[in-house]
């Protein structure tokens, strides 16, 4: 079922939601059932799988003399998504990207999905690889997430890349795309970026999730900018609880977001990172709690593969 659909069909409840990745290279899906596991009980009516391109690392061979090695760490985006489907019966979000991407490889990747049953999508454009300072677009691919929601909107449409093909068949994949309530890196200020997802809606988005956030504030001040622009699809706030200390600097340093001073504070005190664990997770709550009551659509969990906290906020909370 379509994630607009689940929205609809909840009337007004909060639903719970999480996102997965893949395995490392060489681990076997084991590990993410037994992470999956733990968060039945809260009912979730669909789980997002995140996808990772190549990455190039340079290897030295002689002093000096560095070969250039293509390696995909976490492969297994479209496999995991038909396990969860078949296995839990819920849908499962496979992330696609533009990044590495021909809009024929795109065209291809999302028959398979069509096939598989899958009927939601979150279009990204993805970062730039380790090596580039710059996101750069394959030859023949998309620069900006918004064309590749219109690459999904016009096969929805029944329309194909190569026109001389006899198409009859329309995918019927709900679109999901990326909001960021403190604005995206590269964005020259929010409301230009606010601008342009505001173009992904246009170009057939059907919802919004958002990168996490931790001061709820920015989160509802995002919704009412998107509101007066004009997007009235639904959003949906990310949230990811805190569970290291040296989240502290990785995560406004990976994701650009800022970390309130009181949960700056109360991390500094713990002395381990269980304390941080549990600053995290009380934390999390807190957001949750506020969130539900506003009337968000549904809390999406990063829960990068790590379960117990996300049970225990869910536990709280729904
Ligand atoms: P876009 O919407 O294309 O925006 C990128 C930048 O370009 C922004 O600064 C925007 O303001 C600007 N822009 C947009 N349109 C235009 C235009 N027409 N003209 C000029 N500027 C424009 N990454 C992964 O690799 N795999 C994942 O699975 C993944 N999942 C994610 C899930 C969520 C919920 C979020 C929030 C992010 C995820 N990311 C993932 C990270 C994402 O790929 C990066 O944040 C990426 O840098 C931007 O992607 P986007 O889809 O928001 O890009």
């Amino acid at each position: 079922m379509k994630i607009t659909e689940h929205i609809e069909r909840a009337g007004g409840r909060t639903l719970f939601s999480f996102e997965i990745l893949p395995p490392l290279k060489g681990h076997n899906v084991q590990g993410i059932f037994d992470g999956i596991d733990p968060l039945m009980e809260f009912r979730p009516p669909f789980i997002d799988v995140t996808y990772h391109r190549e990455e190039y690392v340079f290897i030295e061979r002689e002093k000096g003399l560095l070969e250039k090695r293509v390696v995909r760490k976490r492969p297994g985006t479209v496999g995991i998504c038909a396990a969860i489907q078949s296995k839990y019966k819920v849908d499962a979000v496979p992330h696609i990207l533009c990044g590495g991407f021909s809009k024929e490889d795109t065209e291809n990747f999302l028959i398979d999905l069509d096939f598989l049953e899958i009927q939601n999508v979150m279009a990204l454009r993805g970062d730039a690889v380790k090596s580039e300072v710059y996101f750069k677009p394959e030859a023949d691919g998309h620069r900006y997430a918004c064309d590749l929601v219109k690459q999904v909107s016009e096969m929805n449409e029944g329309n194909f890349l190569d026109e001389a093909l006899e198409n009859g068949h329309k995918t019927e994949f709900c679109i999901g795309v990326a909001g960021y309530p403190e604005k995206h890196m590269e964005a020259p200020s929010l409301d230009r970026d606010i601008q342009y997802l505001k173009s992904k809606q246009e170009a057939g988005a059907e919802y919004v999730v958002t990168q996490m956030f931790f001061d709820n504030s920015r989160f509802f001040e995002f919704v009412e900018k998107c509101r007066k622009s004009g997007i009235h699809i639904p959003i949906i706030p990310g949230l990811k609880p805190i569970s290291i200390k040296k989240h502290l600097s990785l995560i406004p340093h990976r994701f650009h977001v800022d970390l309130p001073c009181d949960l700056v504070r109360e991390v500094e005190k713990c002395s381990s990172n269980n304390e941080v664990q549990e600053v995290g997770i009380e934390w999390c709550i807190q957001q949750s709690r506020e969130l539900v009551a506003a009337g968000v659509p549904v809390l999406h969990y990063y829960s990068m593969g790590k379960s117990e906290n996300i049970r225990r906020i869910a536990s709280e909370v729904f």
